[in-house]
C-alpha cells in the first residue's frame, strides 16, 4: 500500500537498526555532547563473552547526587527483540534534544534521573543482529557453571542452549512459565540469578531508587503489569499500577494487562523488582507479530500509528517519565543535614523462589545533602509491597555519613507510598 504521509524521523535520525558497536558509540557520543545531562556507566559483571555493558543516566546537573527519583528503561534482555534496544535509546535522545524545547521534557530533566540500558543481553544481541543466528533469544550460557569458549555460543550446534535472562530472576524463579531445560527458550537457569546480565540489572536496581521501571520487549502489543503468574493474586498497588499501565496503553494503542494474562512466568525481571523494592515495574510487548520487522515499523512504535498516530510509545514513555517524578507514586524522605553528607538508605531481606527457597537481597543507595542543607529524597516505600498486603511495616535504616563512611548517625525510616516523612540529621550535622 502506498502511503503519502511524510514518515516522522527518530530523534537520532537513524534509519537503519543499530549494530551493538552503535550503541556504545551513541551512548558515549551522547555523553559527550551533553556533558552536563548524560553520565555513562558501565554495569557491575561483563556478559558471559566477557563484554562490558554499558547504560546512561540523563537528568539535568546529572554529575550531582540529587536524590530525584530513578526511572529506569531497559532493552534487549531478547537477542533477537531489537526494536526494544531502540526504541529505548531513541527516548534518551529525545529527551536531550527536547530538553528546554518541549516544557514537558524540561520538567523532566529537572525532576527525573532517567536511566537507559539498551541493551542487557550485549552477546546473545550481537549474534543475532549480524545475523550469526538472528532468531537468537537467549544469552550465551552454553554449559552450566562455565564460561562459552570463544566462538562456541555462534554454533550453530549450540543455537538452542542459554538462559532466558528474563526467567532467571530470583522472585519465584523456578516456577510456572520457566523451563528446566538448558535447550528450552525459556531455560530459567541453573539457579536464580546463575546469570551476569540479570545480575546486572538487580545490581543497578538495589544501588538506587528506581521508582518506576520499563523493560522493553517484542512482540504483542501489550503493555504489562505484575503479578507474572496468576497465584500470586493483584498486588496491594493495583489501583495505581492500573491506572499508570492504561494510561500508557492509551498512548501507544496496546493492551493494558496483568503479566499473567498474556501466560503465566516467573523468574522475569518486575517478578523480582517490584517485589523487592516497590518500584512500579512494566514490560512493554512491542509490535503485533515480530521480533524485528523492517525498520519503518520502529518509527511507527515511537510516534503511534494508526488511531494512536502522533501519540505511540513516545507518549507512553513520558507518561511513565511523568509518572515517576509525582510523589503519590513513591515516597520522599526529607529533612536537613550537613551539606556534603553521604545518606544511605538500606534494607537487607530476602526474595522466595517458587520452591520457597529465601535468597539475600540488599537494597542500598546513596545521595549527598545539597550545599544548603536540606536534602529532598525521592524514593521507594520502605515497606515491601508483600509485606504491605500483610498489613505490616518495614523500615529504611538511614545512615548520616563521612564522605570516609564513617557513620554519624542511624536512623529507622518508615515511608508509605505517596508520603513524606521527616529526618533532620542533627546528630550527624553536630559530628560532621
Ligand atoms: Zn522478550
Amino acid at each position: 500500500m502506498r502511503n503519502k504521509a511524510i514518515a516522522a524521523t527518530l530523534p537520532s535520525g537513524r534509519t537503519a537498526y543499530r549494530q551493538l558497536a552503535d550503541y556504545t558509540s551513541d551512548m558515549a557520543a551522547l555523553a559527550t555532547q551533553y556533558p552536563t545531562k548524560v553520565k555513562q556507566f558501565t554495569l557491575k559483571n561483563n556478559s558471559l563473552e566477557n563484554r562490558a555493558i554499558r547504560g546512561i543516566e540523563v537528568t539535568r546537573d546529572v554529575n550531582v547526587s540529587n536524590g530525584k527519583p530513578v526511572f529506569l528503561m531497559l532493552g534487549l534482555h531478547h537477542a533477537r527483540e531489537w526494536p526494544s534496544g531502540e526504541l529505548t535509546l531513541e527516548f534518551a535522545y529525545d529527551l536531550l534534544k527536547n530538553d528546554g524545547v518541549d516544557p514537558r521534557i524540561t520538567n523532566i530533566l529537572d525532576k527525573a534521573r532517567v536511566v537507559f540500558v539498551p541493551v542487557v543481553n550485549p552477546d546473545g544481541f550481537n549474534l543475532s543482529r549480524t545475523l550469526g543466528y538472528e532468531l537468537k533469544r537467549k544469552n550465551c550460557r552454553i554449559t552450566n557453571g562455565q564460561l562459552p569458549t570463544a566462538g562456541q555460543c555462534a554454533q550453530s550446534a549450540n543455537r538452542s542452549r542459554g538462559t532466558d535472562l528474563n526467567r532467571n530472576y530470583s522472585g519465584f524463579w523456578g516456577g510456572p512459565g520457566a523451563s528446566s531445560s538448558l535447550t528450552s527458550e525459556t531455560y530459567r537457569g541453573a539457579s536464580a540469578f546463575s546469570e551476569p546480565e540479570s545480575r546486572n540489572v538487580q545490581a543497578f536496581v538495589s544501588a538506587h531508587q528506581v521508582t518506576t521501571l520499563i523493560t522493553n520487549h517484542t512482540y504483542s502489543n501489550l503493555v504489562l503489569r505484575e503479578p507474572g503468574y496468576a497465584g500470586a493474586g493483584p498486588t496491594p498497588d493495583e489501583s495505581i499500577y492500573k491506572a499508570l499501565g492504561d494510561q500508557m496503553a492509551a498512548q501507544n494503542g496496546y493492551d493494558s494487562q496483568f503479566s499473567y494474562e498474556l501466560y503465566d512466568t516467573t523468574g522475569t525481571t518486575e517478578d523480582w523488582s517490584y517485589y523487592a523494592t516497590g518500584g512500579l515495574g512494566f514490560t512493554f510487548e512491542h509490535g503485533a507479530n515480530s521480533f524485528h520487522p523492517a525498520f519503518s515499523n520502529v518509527v511507527n512504535y515511537y510516534f503511534g500509528t494508526g488511531s494512536t498516530a502522533g501519540k505511540g510509545n513516545r507518549s507512553a514513555f513520558l507518561l511513565a517519565a511523568e509518572s515517576t517524578i509525582n510523589p503519590a507514586r513513591h515516597s520522599i524522605v526529607t529533612g536537613s543535614g550537613p551539606a556534603g553528607a553521604v545518606l544511605r538508605l538500606k534494607k537487607s531481606f530476602t526474595t522466595k523462589t517458587w520452591n520457597g527457597t529465601q535468597l539475600p537481597d540488599v537494597l542500598d543507595s546513596t545521595m549527598v545533602v545539597p550545599a544548603g542543607g536540606t536534602y529532598t529524597w525521592h524514593t521507594n516505600p520502605s515497606t515491601r509491597p508483600t509485606v504491605v498486603q500483610q498489613g505490616g511495616t518495614e523500615s529504611w535504616t538511614l545512615t548520616c555519613e563521612r564522605p570516609s563512611g564513617q557513620v554519624l548517625e542511624t536512623r529507622q525510616v518508615t515511608v508509605a507510598r505517596g508520603a513524606s516523612v521527616t529526618a533532620n540529621l542533627t546528630t550527624c550535622a553536630a559530628g560532621f
